[in-house]
């Protein structure tokens, strides 16, 4: 089976969620051969190695955190020439498909991004990507050179697949390019102490029928007795009750998570297009004629201020 070279998204070395997807999905196209950049890939490898990864081609230069995506271009780009993969993953992270567009330019390769599954096709790789807000579903191989693909968040759960997890040293010689843009300063958001959003197995999301800001304390407190993100219509946000990058939809985030809660929200097309692909959706809307039950697995019709409360009672006496 040839490598499938995985590209390792990690906060303060702590690997990513969907890095951990992407050797899943790897597994079902090659043998997933990580490559991490930066310090602590011999801690690093041992979660790589449970989730499959045969090796971990690794490389340390102070780069890769001062400078911005290009020195990791370069890295990618020394692995590809490497290791002929059958294919590059990246996560579709704002980072991770700069990162992607770059090297596919470096490599000569065809790209796709934002890929939400992966299977083997006889001529390589077969990316399936949901389009037109989610109303159509399409699959494509990369004809030209290594194919480059990048996987949104959630596309596959984490599979556990041990694996050797061998540490490798990855030469890299950063070109003239890599040191174009500094870093300046870098200022971690405020924690909500929830989980991020794009991650989350649980999404409790509010939209208009909340009706201020200040009543998104209500969203809140089953988010956090469920331990879960959460989630914001463009209307909620547009009228300013909660941050942008809460917002979930077509100009949102795209969530899957294993349950999804709205709360006050229509259900509308754009939304639909963050959001529907969940495994278990949950809806709570006064109106019995909202889209959004043509949507659900579950839905309580009713006013959110009385069933949203209870149900917060309900999950912490669990
Ligand atoms: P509404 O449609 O107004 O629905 C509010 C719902 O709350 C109603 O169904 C009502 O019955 C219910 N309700 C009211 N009070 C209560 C109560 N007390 N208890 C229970 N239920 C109650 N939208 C997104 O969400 N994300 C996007 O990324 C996005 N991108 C867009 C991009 C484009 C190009 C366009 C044109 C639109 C986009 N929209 C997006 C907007 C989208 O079309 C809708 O306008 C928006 O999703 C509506 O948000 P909502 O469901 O919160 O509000």
């Amino acid at each position: 089976m040839g490598a499938v070279l995985v590209y390792v998204d990690q906060v303060d070395g702590a690997v990513r969620k969907p890095t951990l997807e992407l050797l899943t999905l790897a597994r079902r196209i090659g043998e997933p051969v990580a490559v991490h950049l930066g310090p602590g890939a011999e801690v690093a490898a041992l979660v790589l190695a449970e989730h499959g990864a045969a090796r971990v081609l690794a490389a340390e230069a102070p780069e890769f955190a001062e400078y911005l995506v290009v020195p990791k271009v370069d890295a990618l780009e020394a692995a590809a020439k490497a290791m002929n993969p059958v294919a590059v993953l990246v996560p579709s992270s704002g980072e991770g498909k700069e990162i992607a567009a770059r090297l596919a330019v470096r490599l000569g390769s065809g790209i796709i991004t934002d890929a939400v599954d992966l299977e083997a096709g006889v001529d390589g790789p077969v990316a399936t990507q949901s389009v037109f807000a989610a109303s159509f579903t399409t699959k494509s191989r990369v004809t030209k050179g290594t194919p480059v693909i990048t996987v949104k968040p959630n596309s596959a759960t984490p599979e556990q697949a041990p694996a050797a997890g061998a540490v490798e040293p990855l030469t890299v010689a950063f070109g003239d390019a890599a040191r174009g843009a500094r870093v300046v300063s870098r200022s971690p958001r405020e924690s909500t102490g929830r989980p991020e959003l794009t991650e989350a197995a649980i999404v409790v999301s509010g939209g208009r029928g909340v009706g201020g800001a200040e009543n998104f304390s209500v969203i809140e407190r089953l988010a956090d007795s469920l331990g879960a993100a959460v989630g914001a219509s463009r209307a909620a946000v547009d009228a300013g009750w909660y941050p942008h990058s809460n917002q979930v939809g077509q100009t949102g985030k795209t969530v899957s998570p294993q349950l999804y809660v709205a709360c006050g929200v229509s259900g509308a097309i754009q939304h639909r297009a963050g959001m529907q692909t969940s495994k278990t959706i949950v809806a709570v809307n006064k109106d019995p004629e909202a889209p959004i039950f043509d949507l659900v697995d579950y839905g309580v019709v009713g006013d959110l201020f009385e069933a949203v409360p209870q149900l917060t009672e309900e999950v912490k006496t669990r």
